[in-house]
C-alpha cells in the first residue's frame, strides 16, 4: 500500500476527539476540496510502499489501541480491507475516515467516520472544479455506508448558509440517525477555528446536531503529523 505518513497523536475530530490514536495516512484522493489540509497526500504515489504487515508493525510501536485509517481517501484502496483485518487481529479499534465516495463491504471497522463534501468544498479552478464535482457526493454510497457500518457523519461548515444544503443532503440519504450528525468548522488555522466555532456552535444549538472540535488545529495550528 502507498502510505503517506504514520504518526501518533490525539484524534482531533468527531465523537472520539481527544482519544490518543495512531494515524495511518494512505496516499491518493480523487477529490480536490479547496480547503483540504492534506493536499500533500493527493497524489497516488505521495508516499512509500508498505506491506500491510509493515503497517501493523509500525503502528505497534506506540502503546495505543485506537487506529485511524485516513487519507487522502482510504476507501479507494482495496487493500484497506486486508489492513483493517490485520489491525483488528492485533486488537485495535479502527476508525476509517472517508468522504463517503466509495464503498467496500465487510471491513473490520469499528467507526466509519464519513465527511460528505458540500458545495463549499468546490475549488475555483474550472478544471479542478469539474473533476471534484464529478465525484464529491454519491448518495447511494453514503446510504450503503450508514446501513452497514457504525458511523458518524461530519459536515464541514464554512458559514451558516451551509445549513439548508446539509439538511437537503440528510434528506436525500434518509434513514440517518441524527444523533450521529456533527457540524465541524472549516478552519485551517487556530485563528480561523476560534472565529468560526461560535457560529457553528449556534447552528448546532439551533438544529440539535453535535459540535465537532478540531483539536489538531486548536493545539498545534494544523502542523503536519499531528
Ligand atoms: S476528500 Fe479529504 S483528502 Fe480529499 S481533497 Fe477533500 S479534504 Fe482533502
Amino acid at each position: 500500500m502507498r502510505v503517506n505518513e504514520i504518526f501518533y497523536s490525539l484524534q482531533g475530530e468527531g465523537f472520539l476527539a481527544g482519544v490518543p490514536s495512531v494515524f495511518v495516512r494512505l496516499a491518493g484522493c480523487p477529490l480536490r476540496c479547496k480547503w483540504c489540509d492534506t493536499k500533500y497526500a493527493w497524489a497516488k504515489d505521495a508516499g512509500q510502499d508498505y506491506s500491510t504487515a509493515e503497517i501493523v508493525q509500525t503502528v505497534q510501536k506506540w502503546p495505543c489501541k485506537f487506529v485511524v485509517i485516513t487519507g487522502g481517501e482510504p476507501m479507494i484502496d482495496s487493500d484497506v480491507s486486508q489492513l483493517a483485518q490485520e489491525l483488528k487481529a492485533a486488537g485495535k479499534h479502527i476508525t476509517i475516515e472517508t468522504a463517503g465516495i466509495a464503498y467496500i463491504p465487510n471491513l473490520s471497522c469499528d467507526l466509519m467516520s464519513i465527511s460528505p463534501k458540500l458545495s463549499n468544498s468546490t475549488p475555483e479552478d474550472v478544471k479542478l472544479a469539474a473533476l471534484h464535482e464529478d465525484s464529491r457526493l454519491d448518495i447511494a454510497v453514503l446510504c450503503e455506508l450508514i446501513d452497514n457500518y457504525q458511523y458518524q457523519l461530519k459536515f464541514v461548515v464554512d458559514s451558516a448558509n451551509d445549513l439548508p444544503e446539509i439538511q437537503e443532503t440528510l434528506k436525500e440519504i434518509g434513514n440517518v440517525d441524527l444523533e450521529k450528525v456533527m457540524l465541524m468548522p472549516q478552519a485551517a488555522t487556530r485563528d480561523e477555528l476560534l472565529a468560526k466555532s461560535p457560529i457553528v456552535a449556534e447552528m448546532c444549538k439551533m438544529v440539535g446536531f453535535a459540535f465537532s472540535q478540531r483539536l489538531q488545529v486548536l493545539l498545534w495550528n494544523n502542523k503536519r503529523g499531528t
